[in-house]
């Protein structure tokens, strides 16, 4: 299913690539950095990136996704760790540690071809 989220999601990303990389070249790789607190689907932002950057010099780019994990905090045995998903049961038996994560959407590196003159 792909949702609007992603979709929009992938259009600015394509718009920052395109104001990032130098012009004319063709772009291979794209690395970004997502939060947990953003509740992104890598499989439909992939489809949705593959979708918005066709005809476009990102065509073919390969989009990596490095999605951070969520914060788990146990309230009762102070146990803390990280979890791809935010409602987990701690070990000491309580049911609602507190999840938290960070919302942030970065664009870390871009690579391109060299420019052919
Ligand atoms: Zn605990």
């Amino acid at each position: 299913m792909l949702g609007v989220h992603e979709f929009s999601i992938a259009e600015g990303l394509a718009a920052q690539v395109l104001a990032n990389a130098p012009a004319g070249a063709r772009v291979r790789e794209v690395e970004i950095r997502v939060g947990a607190l953003r509740g992104l689907e890598p499989e439909a932002l992939l489809m949705c990136w593959d979708s918005v950057t066709f005809g476009t010099p990102m065509a073919g780019a390969i989009l990596q996704i490095d999605q951070r994990a969520w914060s788990i905090t146990c309230s009762d045995c102070r146990r803390e760790w990280t979890s791809p998903v935010p409602f987990v049961s701690c070990e000491c038996g309580n049911a609602t540690p507190i999840p938290s994560g960070s919302d942030e959407l970065d664009l870390i590196a871009i690579t391109v071809d060299e420019v052919e003159t």
